[in-house]
């Protein structure tokens, strides 16, 4: 499957540290890249890696820099994404058109999911939540509004 990760570049924000932007347009729906790295127990991450959750004790470490995936290490978080896990897999999907220079986001809570988890958000949408939660604690109402751009394995019992 071809993918948008050739209209991506990773850049410093002058908000946040480094981000990842669009240098193309990018077309709502399109494949954008898939999330990759060593799979990891729980026990194996460490605060010095950067890990995003998958599964319920399964975690992505930190991509082989030689991988063209590897830039989604760099993805920033925001409460009003503009690309999302809309297939329920690992790859992030456009949810809207996006414009050359857009910061390229998805929504943390869609996958992360230990309970108590969480730090400020500073992401600056009209709709943020003030913190970045797991899924497992945010409101009955926000689980089902992200859902739909969640992973495969947050998806279950809803
Ligand atoms: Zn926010």
């Amino acid at each position: 499957m071809s993918s948008a990760v050739g209209s991506l570049a990773r850049r410093n924000s002058p908000t946040h540290g480094q981000g990842v932007y669009a240098t193309a347009p990018i077309p709502r729906g399109a494949a954008i890249l898939t999330m990759a790295g060593q799979r990891l127990t729980f026990a194996q991450t460490r605060d010095d890696l950067r890990c995003m959750q998958i599964g319920p004790n399964l975690y992505l470490g930190e991509t082989d820099p030689a991988d063209p995936n590897a830039i989604g290490d760099y993805l920033n978080h925001s409460c009003d994404p503009n690309v999302g896990f809309t297939q329920g897999t690992l790859t992030l999907h456009a949810l809207r058109d996006i414009a050359p220079g857009e910061e390229i986001r998805w929504d943390y809570s869609t996958s992360m999911n230990e309970p108590g988890w969480r730090f400020d958000c500073l992401c600056g949408a009209g709709r943020c939540r003030g913190a970045v939660r797991s899924f497992c604690d945010l409101t009955p109402a926000e689980q089902d509004r992200l859902r739909p751009i969640a992973l495969n394995y947050l998806r279950r019992g809803g």
